[in-house]
């Protein structure tokens, strides 16, 4: 069992040549595409075949419905998401380079109006020995009550702290299982710059300082950093062509959910979520750059 909490925005995806400079205005191909951090991660772990549920709000609005539709489509459980009167859904604007590169503006829209009650009633959907998933997109007083509430249903945590802001408490943060940064996270939490496996080591460290059980660090290209009090491992990225890497790290984060989910080893959950990442760069948008637990197989046996 596994469930998601999180944002889930309109992606308007401009596809550019280059990424435009201050003042300057580009030409660029317009598609809308589903997206959002926690929706992406949740349609992740569902395309690998598993049933997530999955909270987050959406206004009553065009963008709203069809991406309520979207997210149950790709097979995610949506008893508890909440469609709100007179809100605004969220949206992003997404720039993407042709070398892949991308800049992103976000207006959170209805996100940021969850409540700590609002997490409270969906948390009837975490079921028994679940694993909860959350970013860091929803308001800081409802992540405080999700996190709190470990204590007394006893799922496992995984959090991946982006956007990175202020907030959580020292409580929440001893709640976390894993906590899986980018190296931009991670640098914004620790004050140290990750640019190899080796600073990925002392920016871990520090993690754990927060108060986490293990750090899990996605460094892109490079591959992916674990340490916990006892042990320490990286594993290298699979070499693709990049095409998009627009939610790289939510394709690793909802698959290295999924697989724990499913009771994999820790290091074959994390060489899966290294797969499942790599096959999503090499597709354009977010939510369907997800590969299916069929294309993972292949993958993994190529
Ligand atoms: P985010 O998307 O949150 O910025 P990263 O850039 O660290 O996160 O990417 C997350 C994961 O996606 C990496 O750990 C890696 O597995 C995969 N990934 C990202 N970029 C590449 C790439 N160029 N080649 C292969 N895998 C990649």
């Amino acid at each position: 069992p596994l469930m998601f909490f999180g944002t889930t925005n309109l992606d308007l995806c401009f596809n550019v040549e280059r990424l435009p400079t201050p003042g300057e205005s580009l030409m660029g191909g317009l598609t809308r595409y589903p997206g959002g951090k926690g929706a992406n991660q949740a349609v992740a772990a569902a395309r690998l075949g598993l049933k997530p549920h999955f909270y987050t709000r959406l206004g009553d609005d065009d963008a709203g419905h069809w991406l309520l539709q979207s997210l149950m489509q790709a097979g995610v459980r949506a008893d508890a998401i909440q469609i709100s009167a007179g809100e605004v859904s969220g949206s992003a604007l997404v720039m993407v380079g042709d070398d892949g590169s991308n800049m992103i503006v976000i207006d959170p829209g209805t996100n940021l109006n969850v409540t700590p009650e609002m997490i409270e009633r969906a948390a009837e959907f975490i079921a028994r020995d679940a694993i909860v998933v959350a970013e860091m997109g929803m308001p800081i007083s409802a992540l405080n009550r999700l996190f709190e509430m470990k204590a007394d249903k006893g799922f496992e945590l995984i959090f991946k702290p982006a956007p990175v802001r202020p907030g959580l408490s020292p409580a929440a943060w001893a709640s976390v299982d894993f906590v899986t940064p980018n190296q931009t996270e991670a640098f914004e939490l620790t004050g140290i710059e990750v640019l190899d496996f080796h600073t990925a080591a002392g920016a871990a460290l520090k993690l754990l300082d927060l108060g986490p059980a293990a750090a899990l660090i996605t460094l892109g290209a490079q591959g992916a950093y674990y340490a916990d009090k006892k042990q320490s491992f990286s594993l290298r990225a699979f070499p693709v062509k990049v095409v998009d890497t627009t939610a790289a790290g939510d394709a690793f984060n909802g698959a290295f959910a999924a697989s724990l989910a499913e009771s994999l080893p820790l290091r074959e959950a994390v060489r899966r979520a290294l797969a499942v990442a790599a096959l999503c760069v090499t597709r354009r948008g977010a939510q369907s750059s997800m590969p299916s637990r069929e294309a993972v197989g292949e993958f993994l046996q190529s």
